[in-house]
């Protein structure tokens, strides 16, 4: 664990590097690496005490990949693609822990990054066209940082919300957040203990706890479309195949529209018989993860007809899976379709509502009124629980980035500019804040996230090494791209079939957030032909100029 001041063979002063990388998940040690691999000086920050982001604050029981393992890690590598073999197709939390460790040790990485060190001031100097940059650790505030460059890799989802539900602070049991699991192991043996919340995070706590506990309230206020993420070991014979298809495994994630290996399907819902469809919702039903959204029937999205098929065919199996009616029938959604939301995928979800032990509370017939000292308090009355798991969300796209103090050319706050909801073009840059990036941020597309995080982190590098290459160092995209991909981002969630208004998507989980888009609304081919526009067009999404004053003389920092 590195937690040092400074940064390496730096004066204490300040530190001073071309590139500083916010945050240690998949895009930031990619970022890292690239800065590196171009020759430029660079510094990672960490708020966290190890490395992985995501896959080090989301240690709850339960967690894993729904996205295959071997399209989730990095490609960069055919050598590390070769030596790492993940032991499950969706992987657990700790072996995608111990796989980004072992990636920032294989490539020396971990001597340019510090941990402790959550990000709490970023200001621009616009005449020596760099950031200062304050973090604080457990000690307080550190020296602050001059960096030329900085880049935010903060995540979309690295906020974790609770709801403010009265009474938090007086509980007098255990608490925790699935996105703020604490790194010492919570005991659930003989507890009675309440899950809140049933999206992704809460319905892969719930089977994990269920041997241990002695008794499970689940609370629910929306139901989602949940299906068999179908797990299974990976064998020797497919190890094999894995390194023998990487080239091809690669070019497939490189440019597949949503960043996964799948195969579209070649048909539309009714062009199949009633026969032929209840077949291939079986087979639907039993294939690995996301293939249910991204090899369903072509018009699955857009043919409100085929969703509701799709639909009634899962409800059919909750109500063949869960024995008391009433229970299946409130874990059946009713109010949205297929894909609206983002779908969870789960092992033994649905089946743990048969235990005896295991009760679900539906918040939109009896709400929640307060947490007690010893429990739980709904309109039915108080439970009383030893632990609350709140599987409750986050503040996505914007939470972290509006969260780091970030003031750009005249002191402006990023909070002020993005008042109304982020301005970005490309998902990468926002006008007023030179010199400031933020790949795997708001606007991005919608898929496997390194794979597009990693497309971004790619067009940073280039852009930062076309302007070294022509002699500049101030980088700021003009208004007029800003406007153009916003815009474009606006429009397309205005689609009517393909968006859920009420979800994280648009913020709207979050009181008080604007509601606006927060993914690319035209996904990833979107934004391969405007980065192939940009590079086209001498990258003209951006102005290009030189500093007038010279960077701080403490130079530093290891390449
Ligand atoms: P989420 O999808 O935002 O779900 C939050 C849950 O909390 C929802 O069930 C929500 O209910 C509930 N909730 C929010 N406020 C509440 C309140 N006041 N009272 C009661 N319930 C409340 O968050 P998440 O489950 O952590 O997942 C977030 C994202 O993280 C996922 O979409 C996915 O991208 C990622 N993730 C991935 C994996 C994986 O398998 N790889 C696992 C976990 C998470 P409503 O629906 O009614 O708002």
């Amino acid at each position: 664990m590195h937690t040092s001041a400074h940064v390496a063979g730096a004066p204490a002063s300040v530190p001073t590097v071309d590139v500083l990388v916010v945050g240690a998940g998949i895009t930031g040690i990619y970022q890292l690496y690239r800065a590196r691999q171009e020759g430029y000086s660079a510094l990672l920050v960490e708020a966290g005490t190890g490395v992985g982001g995501t896959w080090y604050w989301n240690r709850y029981p339960g967690a894993r990949f729904d996205s295959e393992s071997y399209t989730y890690g990095y490609l960069f590598s055919e050598e590390l693609f070769d030596e790492w073999e993940w032991q499950e197709h969706f992987a657990a939390q700790p072996e995608t822990e111990r796989y980004l460790n072992h990636v920032v040790d294989r490539f020396d990485l971990r001597g340019l990054m510090r941990f402790d060190a959550r990000v709490t001031a970023a200001s621009y100097d616009d005449v020596a066209g760099r950031w200062t940059v304050i973090t604080r650790g457990e000690h307080g505030d550190e020296p602050a940082i001059s960096a030329r460059f900085l880049i935010a890799a903060t995540g979309v989802l690295s906020v974790p919300y609770v709801p403010d539900i009265p009474g938090q602070a007086e509980f007098e049991g255990e608490a925790y957040h699935t996105g703020l699991w604490p790194a010492s192991a919570v005991d659930f043996t003989g507890k009675r203990v309440a899950v809140v919340g049933t999206s992704s995070s809460g319905v892969q706590v719930v089977p994990a706890i269920v041997d241990e506990v002695a008794s499970l309230t689940v609370f629910q206020r929306t139901a989602n479309w949940c299906t068999p993420l179908n797990n299974a070991a990976i064998t020797s014979d497919e190890q094999r195949q894995l390194r023998s298809g990487f080239e091809q495994l690669r070019e497939t994630l490189n440019t597949s529209v949503h960043g996964f290996h799948h195969p579209p399907h070649d048909r539309a819902a009714f062009d199949d018989t009633e026969d032929e469809r209840g077949r291939f919702y079986e087979q639907m039903w039993n294939s690995p993860g996301f293939t249910k959204l991204t090899s369903n029937y072509l018009d699955l999205l857009s043919n409100p007809d085929a969703n509701a098929e799709w639909c009634a065919f899962i409800a059919a199996k909750i109500r063949e899976i869960v024995h008391d009616p009433e229970t299946a029938d409130r874990l059946i959604p009713k109010d949205q379709r297929f894909g609206e939301k983002r779908p969870p995928f789960v092992t033994g979800y649905f089946e743990a509502f048969n235990r005896p032990n295991v009760t679900l509370v539906d918040l939109s017939e009896t709400p929640m009124v307060r947490v007690t000292p010893g429990g739980i308090e709904t309109a039915d009355g108080v439970s009383e629980f030893d632990i609350i798991v709140w599987a409750t969300g986050f503040d996505f796209g914007t939470g972290a980035l509006l969260r780091m103090g970030i003031e750009g050319r005249d002191g402006v706050p990023l909070a002020e500019y993005w008042r109304d909801g982020p301005r970005t073009f490309l998902g990468v840059q926002t006008h007023g804040f030179p010199n400031l990036f933020f790949p795997g941020g708001p606007h991005a597309a919608a898929g496997n996230n390194p794979r597009y995080n990693s497309d971004q982190a790619d067009f940073i590098t280039d852009v930062l090494v076309y302007a070294r290459a022509h002699d500049t160092d101030i980088i700021e995209v003009t208004e007029r791209a800003e406007e153009r991909w916003t815009n474009m981002v606006n429009r397309g969630a205005s689609s009517p079939l393909s968006f859920g208004e009420s979800s994280y998507y648009f913020g709207t989980n979050i009181p008080g957030k604007p509601k606006r888009y927060l993914l690319n609304s035209a996904g990833r081919p979107k934004l391969f032909s405007v980065i192939a526009d940009a590079v086209a067009n001498d990258y003209d999404a951006f102005t290009f100029s030189k500093a007038q004053a010279p960077a701080p003389s403490a130079s530093a920092a290891a390449r």
